[in-house]
């Protein structure tokens, strides 16, 4: 099996060098590989990539995802997230290969309390959502074999991330405010990446049906609730910090402004991709915990 992997440096994409190494032969690309064009702004590039190196399977691990910025680069964003999969999805068509591609649970307004079904229906916020929303839709309407896996929250141990914000944070203040009116369950890269691969092997074994899966890990909490978990497991490991237990303060998302809105309710059900592929997803907190130790050496 041959995989062209694309956006091999986020967060996704570094973990899918990883776990899609062992499947057979990986092309992984960043936005100029030696020639290869890996950038989704060049869709005439892209489509050259895909042609040449005719992959059996193509995983879409690069997006704009600079969420706040996309409000005020409306064309670029949809290019790379909208345009360029749906340049993958035709060359796939074309081809037979397989697409797969990531999503978000930016796609859906956030209201209510349920987790969303891969079936609710969308109503994206913000131009990054809108964008996306218009990625997995060019993908249906190319009509080629794909997955899409929704997710959210992602956090990798490399690079900056919210667990690395607050840990600096709680050194450095006395009190911290974190929003607690946003839901949704912190996804490691990792975790993301091994499914993948998971959900590519089982398909080389049993027909199952392509389309669109939620895919995060289990459970539910806010970013307050993320915040206190990383700073008192911190705490316990004997990472010196300012903030007293009792002072960090939950505060609603008027307290941050931002450019794009985004989703109160990012809860994912995970009942679909559960079944289709015989997982259990682990519980938010075992992610996080390994990552810690991992930032922390401990
Ligand atoms: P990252 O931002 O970590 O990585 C995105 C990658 O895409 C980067 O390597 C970036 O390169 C690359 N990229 C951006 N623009 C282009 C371009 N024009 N051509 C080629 N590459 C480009 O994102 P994640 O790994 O976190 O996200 C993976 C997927 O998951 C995306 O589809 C995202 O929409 C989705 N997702 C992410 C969530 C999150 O919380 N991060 C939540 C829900 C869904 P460079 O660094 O050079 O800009």
């Amino acid at each position: 099996m041959k995989i062209l992997l694309l956006g091999k440096n986020g967060q996704v994409g570094w973990e899918l060098q990883r776990s899609l190494a062992p499947l057979g032969e990986l092309v992984a690309v960043g936005r100029d590989e030696g020639g290869l064009c890996g950038d989704l702004a060049n869709l005439d590039g892209l489509a050259a990539t895909v042609r040449q190196l005719a992959p059996d399977v193509i995983v879409n691990a690069a997006a704009y995802t600079a969420v706040d910025r996309a409000e005020n680069e409306v064309e670029l964003c949809h290019t790379v997230n909208a345009l360029a999969p749906g340049v993958l999805a035709a060359e796939a068509a074309r081809s037979g290969a397989l697409l797969v591609h990531y999503s978000t649970d930016y796609v859906f307004d956030g209201s209510g309390q349920a987790p969303w079904r891969e079936d609710a229906a969308t109503g994206p916020l913000s131009v990054y959502g809108k964008t996306k929303l218009a990625g997995e839709q060019a993908i249906a309407a190319a009509a080629c074999r794909h997955l899409i896996f929704r997710t959210s929250w992602v956090y990798a141990a490399r690079g900056g991330n919210f667990a690395r914000t607050m840990l600096r944070l709680a050194g450095e203040c006395e009190r911290l405010s974190v929003v607690d009116d946003q839901i949704g369950a912190p996804t490691g890269a990792d975790l993301i990446a091994d499914v993948t691969a998971h959900a590519l092997r089982s398909l080389q074994y049993q027909a199952a049906p392509g389309g669109i899966y939620h895919l995060a890990a289990a459970g539910q909490t806010s970013w307050h609730g993320y915040a206190s978990f990383v700073i008192a497991l911190a705490r316990e490991t004997g990472v010196p910090l300012r903030v007293a237990a009792d002072a960090i303060d939950a505060v609603g998302s008027a307290a941050f402004p931002a450019p794009a809105p985004r989703p109160k309710n990012s809860r994912l059900a995970l009942q679909k991709i559960e079944q289709a592929f015989e997982l259990t997803m682990p519980p938010w907190q075992a992610g996080v915990r390994r990552m810690l130790s991992e930032i922390l050496g401990k």
